[in-house]
């Protein structure tokens, strides 16, 4: 069989699965051949590979993420490793990013709040030379995959990453002062329709937060003042229609906020001064 016909076949098969199944194709065929998407061209397979591939489609048949079946994803350009111990990062998050960057353009000192693959804290602290960080997760093996993805892009030596619970009192004691605090909290409805891939798939700790997903905010909020410099900012990540409840929580904590969207338009961020 050629790479053009498997990959028909297999986009075919992931049709009813996944609203990108052609892509999903290309990226487990590159995965089983060991080259890159655009190399794909010029490659044919091998005896076994046919077989190799085939398994992998059927894996994401089963809804298994992409990104989980080849331990990586891109994020603001940049490759994470991922695992079922994190949350995939997603280009919501990067619009995350975005704000942050343009609401406080150099931070000296960074906190990232359930930090996960690092998607957050790493993007910030490699587009800010100066900057140095630290990544909270409550999740052990959350943070093994974030400290390989600090050593993978160089950036080990400017990133802490510390196992803590904003659940647990004093978690915060002696963490010191930051100017920039990121946070893609769990934020999802418990009994939010989700797709299988999420549901069935990525860690439920890292995305429901009770009835109406705002614990966590509930939580956390209230204790970033301590944790904040003088004149530093907070920047999370929020479900699309959470910008009124976040925006009350914060107001209650004494911050003013701003809601900001995503590239789809949708509110997507919470900046608290
Ligand atoms: N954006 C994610 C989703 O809806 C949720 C992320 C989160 O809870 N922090 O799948």
């Amino acid at each position: 069989m050629t790479i053009a016909a498997a990959l028909r076949a297999a986009a075919a098969r992931l049709a009813a699965t996944s609203d990108t199944a052609r892509l999903d194709a290309e990226v487990l065929m590159a995965h089983a051949l060991g080259v890159s998407r655009s190399d794909l061209l010029l490659r044919h397979m091998d005896a076994q590979e046919p077989a190799m591939f085939a398994a992998l489609v059927e894996r994401r048949a089963g809804h298994e993420p992409v990104a989980y079946i080849v331990g990586n994803q891109e994020f603001y350009g940049r490759p994470f490793r991922v695992t079922p111990a994190t949350l995939i990062p997603r280009a919501d998050s990067e619009s995350v990013v975005e704000t942050a960057l343009a609401a406080y353009p150099s931070p000296q000192h960074v906190l990232d709040c359930g930090t996960g693959t690092g998607a957050l804290l790493l993007t910030v602290l490699a587009e800010c030379p100066a900057a140095t960080g630290m990544g909270i997760d409550c999740s052990p093996g959350a943070l093994a995959v974030a400290r390989g993805n600090a050593a993978a892009l160089g950036l080990a030596g400017r990133a802490r990453l510390v196992e803590a619970d904003w659940n647990q009192p004093g978690w915060a004691a002696g963490l010191g002062h930051f100017d920039l605090i990121l946070a893609n909290p769990p934020y999802v409805e418990a009994d939010a329709p989700l797709d299988p891939a999420v549901r069935d798939h990525e860690p439920a700790g890292a995305l429901f937060a009770g009835p109406e997903g705002l614990d966590d905010y509930r939580v956390l909020i209230p204790q970033l003042p301590a944790l904040l410099a003088p004149d530093g900012i907070a920047v999370l990540e929020i479900g699309h229609t959470q910008g009124p409840a976040v925006s009350a929580i914060a107001a209650v904590a004494g911050f003013s906020s701003e809601v900001r969207p995503d590239l789809a338009g949708r509110p997507r961020a919470v900046v608290l001064r």
